[in-house]
């Protein structure tokens, strides 16, 4: 039986395991929290840091192979398994390009994908220099995630917002929708394509607020964008499952925003949704299976349930008199504490009108919620 290991123990992770049910496989997660979302569903669990060398190092050796479900991981020790034989997807190589913005920027520039012009800063004090690049976007090269590490700098005003490290400074877009495309290409390079998906972020937390699939654009839109999603993962030359998020523009443009190399909160929707979904999809790469059908089997609309109020024990509120609406599923992580903006959960809901579900789920986030409390 292959022993295949996971690099984080969040809800995507947790996820990836719920979806190895039907698969010969024996599962190990390295997580330095033993609470986490993934610990209860592994075989085997190490506590552990995904970042330290060591740590990932003893982890991998005894593996066939290993994947990650979040992308700041100890690069060196993968490449280190990778060349004793354990088979690493995605290749460190193309993790090690992801993680940085600047070096991702300069690969979509490098294979003429769109993407929205740039300059690349070391310091805050470069942002001088910039002024007539503005307003624009400032994002630090490595460390940020879930919009931490982005910073809006609209004019000349605001130059002490950015940061003061290497960083990307990127022309605003002008946003008509945000898009993602998963793809997915195993290691005989053959590929599977999912539906493009539309995203709708919460403006006060930058994190995704609900998605809706299929993408509501043109059908002449929604084929460049999967032309220009495969044209980056081809180039990767890496097996993997690859989220490449775009923006549309004001003029129908598309501009690649940035790729992620790993199971995807946009491909949430696939479980009940899709055919194969995501996870499922990402154990046929890993274990060298034909990949699945990217078959969509129902419109559908995919809300985050973050936390709110106070960090604390978890509270859910409303599950109840949801639990009866038809073509919905509900998925906690099993997250002991609720901190604000924390993903606690998702709902996936099938129909068959993209109004309606839109309706339904602004319906579905009044009446679910999920709060902290300081009481055990
Ligand atoms: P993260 O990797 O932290 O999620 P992103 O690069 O995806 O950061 O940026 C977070 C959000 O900021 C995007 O989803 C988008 O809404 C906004 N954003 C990012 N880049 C631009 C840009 N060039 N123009 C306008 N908005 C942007």
């Amino acid at each position: 039986m292959l022993k295949v290991g996971i690099l984080g123990g969040g809800q995507l992770g947790r996820m990836l395991l719920q979806a190895a049910k039907p698969y010969e496989v024996q599962t190990h997660v390295l997580e330095n929290d033993p609470e986490c979302p993934a610990a209860p569903l592994c075989d085997y669990f190490t506590l552990g840091d995904i970042r330290n060398f060591d740590d990932v190092y003893a982890f991998g050796k005894s593996l066939d192979c290993i994947t990650i479900e979040i992308e700041q991981v100890n690069i060196e020790a993968l490449e280190k398994l990778a060349g004793e034989g354990v088979v690493v997807i995605p290749e460190p190589r193309v993790l090690r390009l992801i993680k940085n913005k600047i070096a991702q920027k300069a690969y979509y520039q490098e294979h003429q994908i769109p993407t929205a012009d740039f300059v690349i800063t070391q310091t805050q004090n470069d942002l001088l220099q910039h002024i007539p690049f503005l307003p624009a976007v400032h994002k630090i090269g490595e460390g940020g995630y879930d919009g931490k590490g982005v910073q809006v700098i609209k004019d000349a005003t605001e130059l002490s917002k950015g940061f003061d490290a290497p960083a990307v400074l990127e022309r605003m877009v002008p946003i008509k929708k945000e898009l993602a495309v998963m793809v997915a290409i195993n290691q005989k390079k053959e590929t599977a394509v999912y539906p493009l998906v539309e995203m709708c972020f919460d403006p006060t937390l930058n994190l995704l607020d609900y998605q809706l699939c299929p993408a509501q654009v043109d059908p002449s839109i929604a084929t460049h964008a999967t032309q220009i999603a495969l044209q980056v993962v081809q180039e990767f030359r890496s097996p993997g499952l690859f989220a490449v998020e775009m923006f549309l523009d004001q003029q129908d443009q598309l501009l690649v925003n940035e790729t992620a190399p790993r199971v995807h909160n946009s491909g949430h929707h696939s479980i009940e949704a899709i055919d194969s979904s995501q996870f499922d999809m990402l154990w046929r790469i890993l274990l060298s299976l034909p990949l699945g059908s990217t078959r969509m089997r129902n419109p559908s609309v995919m809300i985050n349930l973050v936390g709110s109020g106070v960090t604390g024990t978890a509270h859910y509120h409303g599950m109840a008199q949801v639990a009866s609406t038809e073509g919905l599923t509900v998925h906690l992580y099993e997250k002991k504490i609720s901190k604000p903006g924390r993903k606690m959960g998702h709902m996936t809901l099938l129909g068959s009108d993209m109004q309606h579900l839109q309706e339904q789920a602004r319906e579905l986030k009044k009446s679910v919620s999920v709060s902290g409390s300081s009481e055990r």
